[in-house]
């Protein structure tokens, strides 16, 4: 994985990093980046990631990839997950609802009870 540094995007400064889907170099918008907690970085690299290896420009998709690489890895991994995508989906909540769903999913499948009842009961 490559990743490239910019001082800004100025067409979309807020935009922590982007994938150029011809090489998967990954873009770094070092303004933004650097506001984000430790995890949401670490969470921005695997959703870029996620970008280019299952080739598509769907953040919902991006989001279960990140969530694939990093779930369980450390101690608040789900709850981090939910965090970053909270954080960086901004209005979109139709992403939001998305990352909870996921994240109840595998929380389901480890055998929660309560995850397994909330996903029946949807
Ligand atoms: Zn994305």
């Amino acid at each position: 994985m490559k990743i490239k540094w910019f001082e800004s995007f100025p067409e979309n400064p807020t935009n922590p990093a982007r994938t150029d889907m011809q090489n998967g170099v990954i873009e770094i918008n070092r303004q933004a980046y650097n506001l984000l907690p430790s995890h949401t970085k670490q969470f921005v690299i695997h959703h870029e990631m996620g970008h280019f290896v299952l080739k598509t420009l769907d953040e919902c998709k991006a989001d279960d990839y990140a969530l694939s690489q990093m779930a369980l890895k450390t101690k608040y991994s789900l709850r981090n997950h939910i965090d970053s995508v909270y954080l960086l989906a901004r209005d979109d909540v139709k992403r939001k609802y998305h990352a909870l769903m996921s994240v109840l999913t595998v929380m389901a499948n480890l055998g929660d009870k309560e995850a397994i009842k909330l996903l029946q009961n949807r």
